[in-house]
C-alpha cells in the first residue's frame, strides 16, 4: 500500500476559481482532486450528474465552503449552456476546469470487445466520456483568460488493451486525442489543455468493469514502484497542471500509475 500523506496547506491555487465535473461520492478522483486544490486556495464550484447524487455531493462541497453546486448531465446541452451561464453571472470568469466523467453500460465492459459492442453504447459511451470534455472545455474556454488551464482523466486502456476495458477504452483514446486537439485550438489563447492518466483506483466507477479489482491488483504487481497509485499522487499532478506551476505545459497525458505503463512485462525473478 501506498503511505497515506498530505499536502501542507498552501496558496498555489490562491485567486484562482474553477469548475469541478465528476464528483459522485468521496471516493471520487475529482473529489481527491478538489480537497487538494481547496486546501491551497481555490475557489471552487461543482457540477453534478442528477438529483440522485446531490445528497451525496453537498456534504462534501459544504466542509469545503464552496458555495457553487448545479446539476449538469454532461448529454445535456441545455444543462450545460446554464451551469456556464452561472458561473458567468457569479465569477465573471474560469481559471481551471476538472473534467473526470465517464460512463458505459457494465453489460459491455466484460468478455469481447467485438462481440459485446452495441452501436447504441459505443455512441453512448463516446458521448459522455470524450465529447463531453470537448462541450464542457469550448464552454469553459469562453470564460478564461490566459493562463487558464483544463485537465481530464484518462486510463492506460486508451494506449494499450486491458481485459474488460472494451469500448471505455476506445472512448478514452478519443478522449486523449480530443484534449490534443483542444490543446492546440486554445493553445494560442494561453489556455493549456491536459491529461492524467491514473492508475486503477478503487471508485464507483471501476466497479462496473468485470474484473476491475484484478486490474487495482494487477496496477500494483506490476508497477515499478510495486505500490497502488495514490489518490494524493493524482491530486498533485492536478495541482501541477492547473497551477502555474504548469506553465507551458499543454497537450499532455501524464500517467500517474506507479509506473504500471512502462512496463511491458512483469519482473519473474529471472525464473
Ligand atoms: P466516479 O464514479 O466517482 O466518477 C465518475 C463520474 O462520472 C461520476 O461523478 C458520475 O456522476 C459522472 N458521470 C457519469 N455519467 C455522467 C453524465 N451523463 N453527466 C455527468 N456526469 C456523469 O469514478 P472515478 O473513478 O472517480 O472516475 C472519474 C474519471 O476518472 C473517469 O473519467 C474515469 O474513467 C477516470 N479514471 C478512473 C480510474 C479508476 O481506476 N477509478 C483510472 C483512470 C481514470
Amino acid at each position: 500500500m501506498a503511505e497515506e500523506w498530505v499536502f501542507p496547506k498552501g496558496e498555489l491555487m490562491r485567486g484562482k476559481r474553477g469548475l469541478i465535473m465528476g464528483v459522485a461520492n468521496d471516493k471520487s478522483i475529482a473529489w481527491g482532486i478538489a480537497s487538494q486544490l481547496a486546501a491551497q486556495g481555490a475557489e471552487i464550484a461543482f457540477t453534478y450528474q442528477g438529483e440522485a447524487l446531490e445528497k451525496r455531493v453537498r456534504p462534501l462541497v459544504e466542509s469545503i465552503g464552496a458555495k457553487i453546486m448545479l446539476e449538469c448531465d454532461a448529454t445535456n446541452d441545455a444543462q450545460l449552456d446554464a451551469a456556464f451561464a452561472e458561473l458567468e453571472k457569479q465569477w465573471g470568469g474560469l481559471d481551471f476546469l476538472v473534467h473526470s466523467i465517464a460512463f458505459s453500460d457494465k453489460n459491455e465492459l466484460k468478455g469481447s470487445f467485438v462481440e459485446n459492442t452495441s452501436r447504441e453504447n459505443f455512441l453512448r459511451s463516446m458521448d459522455i466520456s470524450a465529447f463531453s470534455f470537448v462541450a464542457a472545455g469550448k464552454r469553459a474556454s469562453k470564460l478564461m483568460k490566459r493562463n487558464g488551464s483544463m485537465i481530464t482523466m484518462t486510463y492506460l486502456g486508451a494506449e494499450r488493451v486491458l481485459p474488460s476495458y472494451n469500448v471505455m477504452g476506445v472512448a478514452k483514446a478519443a478522449l486523449e486525442a480530443s484534449m490534443r486537439y483542444m490543446a492546440r485550438d486554445l493553445g494560442p489563447s494561453g489556455i493549456r489543455v491536459n491529461a492524467i492518466s491514473a492508475g486503477a483506483m478503487r471508485t464507483l466507477a471501476i466497479a462496473g468493469i468485470q474484473g476491475g479489482r484484478g486490474l487495482i491488483a494487477t496496477g500494483r504487481e506490476w508497477s515499478v514502484m510495486k505500490e497502488d497509485t495514490s489518490m494524493e499522487g493524482i491530486a498533485g499532478c492536478a495541482l501541477w497542471l492547473l497551477s502555474d506551476l504548469g506553465r507551458s505545459t499543454t497537450g499532455e497525458v501524464v500517467h500517474v500509475d506507479a509506473g504500471f505503463h512502462i512496463v511491458g512485462v512483469p519482473d519473474t525473478g529471472g525464473e
